[in-house]
């Protein structure tokens, strides 16, 4: 049996069921298996730890399947953990009544979030009638064709696009790869979420097409919308504008850098028979925006900061703050008495204590008086295993100025 025998002392991680094995932990690999295959992971003394995938290019030269010495890694391993994922979503994901009969209040969601959901590197979201995944590392690659099996078998769907096409494959010595796996697939997807539209293009759009971590949060703007003048910096494809606007918004400007993105804010706007009167799309730098709107005493009500991931190691955190200290300042002396920020870091470098510290530094510079009445975080079909830390990355804060 192909194997990896850690360093004495390395095995600390792996009985807390953290699912990596670094290379630096590694003393020997015995019958060396292609990149993917299965191997044991096995103490210096040689006792079993856990079984899980090799990758022979990457600093994590393994990820764990499972630290079941009994189980085996076949389709029905597979099988047992994504339905055990799907199933978990059908307790979370809110339904709403309709009709009599039980309907979600979504029709897309993340059915698997990698190894939160004990599948290490395999994401799939599921858009409408369509599955779009990403197999971020070796394993998942390895064991590509029967996981798109099984993900229609356990859905009931016939439409799979591939979207393996982010940086991490690099150091996985895995090429980028995108396309239809499966059926047929639209590059432009309508998505439901409560009563709103969303189109979602899954060729060229971010991540697998839209940020479905966000739904909740989407959900809480337009709860707080209405009457208010409200600024969506990083507004991507206008998930937070069109809540807003459905919200009761008096007006939106909406900012991102990518026109392709600011021409799917509008249709998106159009597609919900909402006022595009009322909103002002401006493709620009959200830096040099805030300065400008600064600059030109301009106000708001509701001011909503999501943008790109600044930091993706704790090593790039000090960079990061300072790119986070920056817009949150400058939002706060956007933000009227009264008025609302809801500021988020998708960062998974920048941990929610030191966002929550730049924030209230941010305030303080502002000369502003705040207080957080909300934390914000992924939705529920992104869980975090709690062996798995470094599953939690997105979290928000809603900040009311008091003056
Ligand atoms: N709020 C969005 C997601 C934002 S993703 C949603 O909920 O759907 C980050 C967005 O920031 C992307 O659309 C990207 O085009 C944009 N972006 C990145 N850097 C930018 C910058 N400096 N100025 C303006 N937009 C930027």
């Amino acid at each position: 049996m192909a194997a990896i025998v850690l360093k004495p002392g390395r095995e600390k991680s792996l009985l807390r069921r953290h699912p990596w094995i670094f290379s630096g932990a590694v003393k020997q690999v015995d019958e060396e298996p292609v990149s993917g295959g299965t191997l044991d992971v096995l103490s210096s003394n040689g006792d079993f730890l856990a079984r899980g995938f090799y990758s022979p290019h990457s600093q994590i030269r393994a990820r764990v399947w499972t630290f079941n010495p009994d189980e085996q890694v076949d389709v029905d391993f597979f099988r047992r953990r994504i339905r055990s994922a799907v199933r978990t979503r059908d307790i979370f994901i809110p339904l709403q009544k309709g009709g009599g009969v039980a309907v979600k209040s979504t029709d897309s969601l993340r059915l698997i979030h990698a190894e939160s959901d004990f599948l290490p590197g395999l994401i799939v979201d599921r858009y409408a009638d369509t599955l779009v995944i990403q197999c971020l590392t070796t394993g998942v690659e390895y064991w590509r064709e029967p996981l798109a099996e099984l993900l229609l078998e356990e859905t009931g769907l016939k439409n799979i696009y591939e979207r393996s096409d982010a940086d991490v494959r690099e150091l996985e010595g895995l090429p980028a790869r995108a396309g239809v796996i499966r059926g047929e697939v639209p590059s432009t997807i309508t998505i439901h979420e409560d009563d709103l539209k969303f189109l979602v293009n899954v060729v060229i759009g971010h991540k697998t097409g839209f940020y479905l971590d966000q739904r909740t949060n989407r959900q809480h703007v337009r709860g707080w919308a209405k009457g208010r003048e409200v600024l969506d910096c990083f507004c991507y494809t206008g998930g937070f504008t069109v809540n807003a606007l459905a919200g009761g918004a008096k007006s939106i400007l909406a900012v991102d850098s990518s026109s392709d993105a600011l021409s799917l804010v509008r249709e998106n706007i159009e597609l919900n028979n909402l006022p595009t009167s009322q909103v002002e799309l401006l493709e620009s730098d959200v830096f040099q925006v805030l300065r400008k709107l600064r600059d030109e005493a301009r106000a708001f009500d509701m001011i909503i900061l999501d943008p790109p991931k600044f930091a993706a190691t704790a090593s790039q955190a000090e960079k990061a703050a300072r790119g986070y200290k920056d817009i949150n300042l400058l939002s706060f002396k956007l933000l009227r008495p009264g008025g609302i920020l809801v500021t988020f870091s998708c960062s998974g470098g920048v941990e929610a204590a030191l966002f929550q510290k730049i924030v209230a530094g941010a305030a303080l510079d502002a000369g502003a008086e705040v207080q957080i009445v909300n934390h914000l975080a992924q939705a529920s079909d992104h869980p975090v295993a709690l062996n798995f830390p470094e599953g939690t990355y997105l979290k928000g804060l809603v900040c009311f100025k008091i003056t």
